[in-house]
């Protein structure tokens, strides 16, 4: 069996508010195995970043709080760590990127520093091998006269160069697991095609493994070896690229594959939305907490929450449909002939 680098063991993390604990993610539980990139998609507010920054234990500064579960890094639990602890693994074994990667870089030190700073931090370096180790990862993530560079700050610089420099900054540690939270949102489509090659490109080089948290269903088709689905705080689907966008299970995931621009004859058409928005995290609705917008609901979503349910094949799914047999409304086949299901009960399991 595969190694795994981080198993995520029924996560609940929250925020306190005068309402009491509201779950940002409900009982999620996912793995990546080493060198493997997973990605978790999900619309704003479905728990991706809450998850990442979990990971972390970055939600400690967020106002969060972990109130259950388990992060296992290399079978060490990251959930039990103090913050002292934490120091020594993040931005040294586990680092991050961000979004937008201005805000990411301080605009008062010269990048070539801020490489150089991590690199003397975690690798206890010397201040002139720091600042030549800090200008090679320049050049290896593609910046042009990364001696020069080193010298510029992050305002002499464009979005692209920007996310290259953070992303030099992640990698100068040789981190063993990245967590890249919508690295290319911030960028022009042409830029985001460029740092996605070289986020791959760096993960083959540094034999890393990459948790990748995307909205978008074409990123994670180009750089996934698995997909995670996150709806309003939990996990409702989960399995490898080819399971997810040839035989989807749940009506969200179907839906988001819907909305991709340009499938399904959807060319010159009207572009597919679900139907309503994804509920505040205060009032997820009871039962199945799409059902609101499920297309397929029936009276039993209302007021049950369908287990998540895995085939011979590893692809988990939480839908009720999955029981109905020939009446199943989904488009195309799911693989119903994967799983055999029972209503509140492990699935008995029969391979494809
Ligand atoms: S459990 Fe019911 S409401 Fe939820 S996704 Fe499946 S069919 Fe839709």
């Amino acid at each position: 069996m595969a190694e795994k680098i981080l198993e995520i063991r029924s996560l609940t993390t929250g925020f306190l508010t005068d309402k009491g604990l509201v779950k940002a993610t409900d009982r999620i539980s996912l793995d990546i195995e080493k060198g493997k990139t997973l990605c978790i998609v999900g619309e704003s507010g479905s728990g991706k970043s809450v998850t990442a920054l979990s990971v972390m234990r970055l939600i400690d500064y967020a106002g969060g709080i972990i109130e259950d579960g388990k992060v296992l890094f290399n079978g060490q639990d990251l959930v039990s760590k103090r913050q002292n602890e934490m120091l020594k693994i993040r931005g040294n074994k586990i680092t991050m990127i961000f979004q937008d990667p201005m805000s990411a870089l301080n605009p008062v030190f010269t990048v070539g520093e801020q490489i150089a700073e991590s690199l003397r931090i975690h690798k206890n370096l010397p201040e002139k091998e720091a600042w030549r180790q800090a200008v090679d990862m320049l050049r290896k993530v593609g910046i042009p006269s990364p001696e020069i560079r080193a010298k510029q700050y992050p305002y002499e610089m464009s979005g692209g160069m920007c996310q290259r420099v953070v992303i030099a900054m992640a990698l100068a540690c040789n981190p063993e697991l990245l967590i890249a939270d919508e690295p290319t949102t911030a960028l022009d489509v042409t830029v985001q095609a460029q740092i996605l090659d070289l986020l791959q490109q760096l993960k083959q080089e540094f034999k890393m493994s990459m948790l990748l948290i995307t909205h978008d269903m074409g990123v994670a088709a180009e750089v996934a070896d698995r997909i995670a689905v996150m709806y309003a705080g939990a996990l409702v689907e989960e399995g490898t690229v080819a399971e997810i966008f040839d035989r989807p299970r749940h009506p969200y995931t179907i839906g988001l594959l819907s909305s991709i621009p340009g499938l399904e004859g959807e060319r010159g058409g009207e572009l597919y939305t679900i139907k309503g928005s994804i509920p505040p995290l205060s009032n997820v609705p009871s039962g199945c907490r799409f059902h609101p917008r499920c297309p397929y609901a029936m009276d039993v979503c209302k007021t049950n929450e369908p287990p998540l349910r895995e085939s011979a094949t590893g692809h988990k799914a939480a839908c009720w449909l999955d029981d109905v047999g020939e009446d199943d409304p989904r488009p195309g086949k799911p693989n119903r002939a994967e799983t055999k299901v029972t209503i509140g009960s492990r699935p008995e399991v029969t391979q494809p």
